[in-house]
Order: structure tokens, then sequence, then C-alpha cells
């Protein structure tokens, strides 16, 4: 199957030859006649299985059919968790968006900023990507209106519920108008999306699902190390060094660790970076930007941004410390071995997390090696 099959017009089957798309991915194959159709889609999908141009493709499709640039008002909704992600999606609409004959104004809008030049950007917009809370802000500032609303496309449901958006949410679903076109994007299906999905907030929707969690995980070599703690910061440096890693993602479950670890690896001459949420917004671009463009070789995450961020051909991830859930796992060992590129995961296992990670190991159905430390010499790491 190629794109041209999927109802696209010229316009945007350039643009994405130009992006240098081969085929459509499954997620694109099964969402883009639907939401081109106008039915409301539930689509279970995650980050890296190509679910942004899913859902971009053919809302830019429809708009340009429409010619939309015809109201005062915003008439795609997209609401997504993080800062970030905002960023990364208007950015997909904006390429995709230049490549249409008509005018298409896309602005993102998310908190840790000033709200000011968010409220002069989002005059005129067509389509609007944002974080609830910063929605509910200019809405309240009366910046923007919802009543022109024909899409509504929640990004990352399941993301959003978890860090704690449902209040806001439903703010915004009441301010919506009833008759609109809904899509809705979570990794996975829980409980929490369970419930928005119950409220009818869907209108007898199309379930799309990509099959893609074991696919994925096939293309990463994973290994861990036994470490006792006190040896674990040594053996992150000698791993690194060892290994020559120019471009390693490392994850820590404390904005304290992160920032700890960031001065020791610089202090032992690795150049390192932090990003997580206490950092400012000028701080989380800065470091991200860096690490893309390899001026920092290390990048200290939380698990704020273990979804949602596209980095291209990550070659490393390492869980300097594990995530609580099996699927926070699963998330962040999914930054390497995407698009078909091979990546590798190791993880730093000190003794009380043993038995959590055998845990991990049966929700993910994989055997991990587990390769000794005690004999690695960390003298000068
Ligand atoms: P996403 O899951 O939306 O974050 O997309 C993951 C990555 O796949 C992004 O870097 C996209 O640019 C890329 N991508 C999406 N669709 C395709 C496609 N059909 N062919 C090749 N790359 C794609």
């Amino acid at each position: 199957m190629s794109f041209s099959t999927l109802g696209l017009s010229e316009p945007l089957l350039k643009a994405v030859a130009d992006q240098q798309y081969g085929k459509p991915y499954p997620i694109q194959q099964q969402a883009i006649p639907v939401i081109l159709s106008g039915r409301d889609v539930l689509g279970i999908a995650k980050t890296g299985s190509g679910k942004t141009a899913s859902f971009v493709l053919p809302i830019l499709e429809l708009f340009h059919r429409t010619q939309a640039a015809k109201t005062r008002y915003a008439t795609v909704l997209v609401l997504v968790p993080t800062r970030e992600l905002a960023a990364q999606v208007a950015g997909v609409f904006q390429e995709f968006g230049n490549a249409l004959p008509e005018r298409v104004k896309t602005v993102a809008v998310f908190g840790g900023v000033a709200i000011n030049p968010q409220m002069v950007a989002v005059h005129g917009a067509d389509i609007v990507v944002a974080t609830p809370g910063r929605l509910l802000d200019l809405l309240r500032a009366n910046a923007l209106r919802l009543s022109g609303i024909e899409i509504l496309v929640l990004d990352e449901a399941d993301k959003m519920l978890e860090l704690g958006f449902a209040e806001e949410m439903d703010a915004i679903f009441d301010l919506l108008p009833r008759k609109r076109q809904t899509i809705l994007f979570s990794a996975t299906l829980g409980d929490a999306v369970q419930t928005i999905i119950n409220q009818n907030l869907l209108h007898e929707p199309v379930r799309v699902e990509v099959e893609e969690e074991p696919e994925n995980l096939d293309l990463i070599t994973q290994t861990a190390y036994r470490v006792s703690a006190d040896r674990k910061g040594p053996l992150l440096r000698y791993i690194i060094k060892s290994q020559n890693m120019k471009q390693v993602l490392v994850f820590v479950s404390s904005v304290r660790t992160a920032d700890n670890l960031v001065v020791k690896l610089n202090k032992n001459g690795i150049r390192a970076g932090a990003i997580h949420s206490k950092k400012t917004q000028g701080g989380r671009t800065d470091a991200l930007a860096d690490f893309k463009a390899g001026r920092l070789n290390v990048l200290v995450a939380t698990d704020l941004i273990a979804r949602g961020i596209d980095i291209q051909f990550l070659p490393w991830v390492i869980n300097f410390e594990l995530p609580r859930s099996p699927k926070d796992y699963v998330h962040r060992i999914g930054r390497t071995g995407r698009a078909e590129a091979a990546g590798q995961a190791i993880s730093l296992i000190i003794p009380d997390e043993e038995h959590h990670f055998y845990i991990i190991q049966k929700k993910m159905k994989k055997r991990v090696t587990m390769l000794e430390s005690d004999e690695i010499d960390l003298q000068g790491a």
C-alpha cells in the first residue's frame, strides 16, 4: 500500500515524499481513511508508530478540501500532555501545512513560558496544539474561543490523565461544540482512558490499533548489570566511556538524582545535561536541542520525556534507576531501536531492584541478560 491510495491530495503526497516517508505505517493505513470519512477514532498507538502523521495528514487534507480558513476561530484543537509534545506536534502540522496552497496557521501553546506572546499568537490560528492548563488560561483571558472547533484530537490521552489533567480536560470538553469529530490516541486503554470514553466523548468511534510493541522490542538489545549502589555512578561512567557513547539517554527516577548525575558526569569529562520538570522551559528546550545536535553526549531524564519525544536514531538508553511501572520501562527503552534502526538498552540493577526487574521482564515477556559488574575495574571511571 502507498500513501496515494489513502485519499490524500497531491500537495500532501508531495510533502510526504519530501519527508522521505516510504510506505504508510500500519496506524496511518488504518486511521487516515477513517478520519477522512469524518468518523470518530479511538486509536491505540504509541510514539514511534507514526501516529502523529496519522492524524495530521487527514486533518490537513480535510482542511484543504473545505478551504476552512474562512472561519474566524480555530477549527482544530489538539490536546497533548507535555510542552515538548505540543511543540513537536505543531511542528508536524506546520511542516505538512506549508505544502498546502491555503495558509494554515498552527500555534502551540503550553505552560512554563510567558502567556502574553501566546495570547497574540493564537489570534487567527486555524489549528491550536495545547496542554490543557495553558489552554484554560488562554480561554479565561478571552484570547481564543472554542466555538468554531470542528475536530478535537486528544493525543496521548492516557498520559494526560496520568499527569492529572482530568479536571482541566473536562472543563475544556464543556466548552466545545457538541457537533464535532473527535480523535483520541492513547498508548494503552487503561481505566482512566476508559472513563473518558464512557463519558460519550466519542461518537461511535472506529477503533484503530497497532500491535507494535513486540516488534519494537525485538529491535532492542537489552542487557543489565548487577551492581552495588555505591558503584553505580562509576559503572555508568565506565559504560559510557568504554563504549564511546556519543548519544545516550539516561533515565533516573528523581529530579535530584538527575541533577547530581549531571554534575558528576561533567566533572568526569562527559558532556551531560538534564531534562526534567523542575527545569525552565528554556532549559528543557536547550538541553534537548544540544543533545540532538551532539553538543551533549548524555541527556539525563526523568520519565517526563519517556514518551512523546521523537529523537531519531537514538542508539543507547540506560536505566540508571528502574521506573516503577513495567509499562514505563518499555516506553523508556522504546526511545531506542525505532524506525527499524537497532538500539541498545542497559539497566543498572542494585540488589534492592532485582525482584522488581524480574517483574518487569515477566510483564514484557522477555528475558534480559544479567551481567556481573564485580570484576570490572572502575578505577578512574
Ligand atoms: P510518531 O509516532 O508520530 O512520533 O512518529 C515517529 C517517527 O516516524 C517520526 O520521526 C516520523 O517522522 C516518522 N514517520 C512517520 N510516518 C512515517 C512513514 N510512513 N515512513 C517513514 N517515517 C515515518
